[in-house]
């Protein structure tokens, strides 16, 4: 039995199904699960003192690309839209490989351990050049996150009339027999699983009816999740109406895409209706407001969304696209933009921070995490709030008005990934020297 003890927070925001916040208070982690939370707990083993510091649950992703941290910033995507954007990239993403793929991981899963994230999902669509769902995988499991990959694909290149070039598309029987392979090799259902697989075909305009039907069917049968990019912008719309004869909601719907088992990235142009048949359906969101600002692309409902009870979890959204991957930066921007978009008290702190932890944790169907409480899976953030951005705040725990950016400690199943804001599992100068030398390669 390994014990360890969190003692005499500030604050520990529970996101507890009371929502409890406790004041000098502890957490009791015995073998990667709370056993405790409350005042004058003892432990056998380690303290880690949280004086000084607000404690909550550790981020959750619901959204990302992880191999586009070796394409941030690239000039000629700078300034595009959505599919002017994609077009600049892909022939540069068709000359990755393995070790691009397990070293973008890495540094994309080590910002967000510092921005306080302790579950990722990663959607990676594109396999060039022997590349494979296994290498960002590894890249997890090293350095000790959370990690639920998604096995995506695109399968009409060009020449079909689809956006990506026919180098970066593969053959849809080929996609299906890699899905079950990464399924069978990799997949946990079990209660606090470090991996879980899920089945995530690009886009509507990268991947054909048949494809987005026979996915479908395969994650039921396997038993895992479903996910895709849906209503991202006026583009995306106008695409659907153009190709599909109806709007992305009821083409979801037509393929066995809504339910509790399926997510969707963006959903920044969902309309009453299609926020009805989610909410109904108990399909969920990955809101990623900066990629939002970022691509132009506008403000997703969140407000109306949550109001008509659909789960909505939070994403950085790729690297390419956002260029950060800031998690704790993100939830702040997801407040700020619901205010613009429908006043100040339309979004506070703390509910932007639960969907940042309790409701990505719920989108990706993990009532294990994302909640501070006894019997939950031990993925704890701890901020220090006794430095210059909360000095003078009246209220610490509004860590998304006046806070810390970066985390102090964070624990992922009682393991510490992050020591006194640094990562404690890789040699991370190094694979950020890597990862510089494989993005000087990309451009020569
Ligand atoms: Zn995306």
């Amino acid at each position: 039995m390994q014990e360890f003890l969190i003692k005499d927070a500030d604050v520990i925001l529970t996101m507890d199904d009371q929502r409890q916040e406790l004041s000098g208070a502890d957490i009791l982690v015995r073998d990667g699960v709370i056993a405790q939370v409350g005042q004058g707990l003892e432990a056998t083993g380690e303290t880690v003192l949280a004086k000084g510091c607000v404690v909550t649950p550790g981020l959750v992703n619901t959204h990302h690309h992880l191999y586009q941290s070796l394409t941030r910033a690239v000039p000629g995507g700078q300034d595009a839209l959505l599919f002017g954007w994609l077009q600049t990239l892909y022939p540069i993403w068709s000359r990755f490989g393995p070790e691009e793929m397990f070293v973008s991981a890495q540094v994309g899963l080590a910002e967000l351990a510092l921005s306080g994230c302790t579950l990722s999902s990663d959607h990676l669509y594109l396999y060039p050049n022997g590349s494979r769902l296994d290498d960002t995988i590894a890249a997890a499991a090293e350095i000790g996150m959370r990690f639920h990959p998604t096995r995506g694909a695109m399968s009409i290149g060009e020449s079909d009339g689809g956006l990506p070039p026919d180098s970066l598309v593969e053959k849809e029987a080929a996609i299906l027999k890699d899905s079950i392979r990464v399924i069978d090799a990799f997949h946990d259902p079990s209660e606090g699983a470090m991996v879980r697989v899920g089945l995530a075909p690009c886009s509507p305009f990268s991947v054909s009816r048949d494809l987005m039907r026979d996915a479908a069917i395969l994650a039921r049968d396997k038993g895992v999740m479903l996910h895709t990019h849906l209503a991202e912008n006026d583009e995306d719309i106008a695409y659907s109406l153009a190709n599909f004869g109806c709007r992305p909601g009821q083409y979801a719907e037509d393929l066995g895409w809504t339910g509790d088992d399926v997510w969707h990235a963006h959903c920044v142009k969902l309309d009453g209706q299609e926020i009805d048949l989610f909410a109904r359906s108990k399909t969920g969101v990955a809101h990623c407001p900066c990629s939002n600002c970022r691509l132009g692309s506008g403000i997703a409902p969140v407000r109306a969304m949550r109001d008509a009870g659909v789960n909505v979890g939070l994403g950085v959204d790729g690297s390419a696209s956002n260029d950060s991957g800031n998690l704790i930066a993100e939830a702040r921007q997801s407040m700020l933009l619901q205010r613009v978009a429908n006043g100040a008290d339309a979004m506070s702190a703390r509910e932007a921070l639960e969907i940042a932890t309790r409701g990505g944790a719920d989108v990706l169907n993990r009532p294990d995490c994302g909640r501070l409480a006894p019997g939950k899976r031990a993925d704890i953030a701890i901020w220090d709030v006794s430095g210059v951005e909360s000095a003078g705040s009246w209220d610490p725990a509004a860590l998304l008005l006046a806070g810390p950016t970066q985390v102090k400690h964070l624990f992922v199943e009682g393991r510490q990934m992050v020591r006194e804001g640094h990562v404690t599992t890789v040699d991370l100068p190094r694979v950020i020297e890597r990862q510089n030398q494989l993005a000087c390669a990309l451009q020569a």
